[in-house]
């Protein structure tokens, strides 16, 4: 469902992804993993149509259109949805108005949702995932916990329903509870939703004890050097990425 080809792109000259070649099939959990400052959060940006990195070569396919020129807005229609690395705090905007503007705005006249309506699926939601009422009414991320803002991006992400969710390191920050809570939420979705496409971007191996990945991807220097089943996270975690290293 998702086709990155030869991507390339820069910020002021400095190359930060190479020739990068990314697929993500239908219903599949994929895994992205490499050190810091290897691309991966320009990668998931750039997915989404955030143009800080500037592209001059590749190609971008979702769902057999090419989507390389589409802005943010155009892409959460088609069903690609971003939950950064850090949530930004937006104080004054209420997340129930965030939230149904965000809704009805992926959808036509005669699917949007009033109030009211809105209301009862958002509390079916939160009751799904064992969110209280009272973190609705907060306003967007302001003054909430790390792990609370990830629960509310999980949230969001089951209202919205997206075709491809790509999670950056989502697990950063949490403590071990939390964690385990954030990515339950996200198996959760996924059982109810088995044609969701997930990409991880993570670390931290405890995540794969909550979700099992189909394909993992080792980004190395902005460009991907490694592809395979869950087989290769223990590689990782026994011998690092310095096998990586050009010589
Ligand atoms: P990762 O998420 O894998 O840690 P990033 O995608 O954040 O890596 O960064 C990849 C590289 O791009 C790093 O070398 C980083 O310094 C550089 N980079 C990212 N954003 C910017 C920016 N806005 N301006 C300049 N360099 C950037
Ligand atoms: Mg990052």
């Amino acid at each position: 469902m998702l086709k990155v080809e030869n991507l390339t792109c820069q910020i002021a000259d400095r190359v930060i992804l190479k020739d990068l070649d990314l697929e993500i099939k239908k219903g599949e959990i994929s895994v992205l993993m490499g050190p810091n400052g290897s691309g991966k959060s320009t990668l998931a940006k750039l997915l989404m149509g955030h143009p800080e990195c500037e592209i001059s070569k590749g190609k971008i396919i979702f769902q057999g259109k090419n989507i390389t020129e589409l802005d943010v807005t155009e892409r959460a229609r088609k069903g690609i949805f971003l939950a950064f690395q850090h949530p930004l705090e937006i104080p004054g905007v209420n997340f129930r108005s965030y939230l149904r503007l965000a809704f009805n705005s992926m959808r036509s006249k005669k699917e949007q949702l009033p109030v009211f309506k809105f209301r009862n699926l958002l509390q079916e939601k939160a009751k799904l995932f064992n969110i209280p009422d009272k973190l609705l009414n907060r306003n967007l991320n302001e003054g909430l916990s790390g792990g609370e803002k990830k629960k509310m991006e999980i949230l969001q992400m089951a209202i919205l329903n997206p075709k491809l969710a790509i999670l950056d390191e989502t697990d950063s920050g949490l403590d071990i509870d939390a964690l385990a809570i954030v990515f339950e939420n996200i198996a959760k979705l996924k059982s109810q939703n088995p044609d969701l496409s997930v990409l991880i971007i993570t670390h931290y191996h405890k995540v794969f004890t909550y979700l099992k990945p189909d394909r993992v991807n080792i980004i190395y220097h902005g460009t991907i050097v490694e592809t395979g089943d869950a087989a290769l996270l223990d590689k990782i975690e026994k011998n690092g990425y310095k096998q990586y290293e050009e010589k």
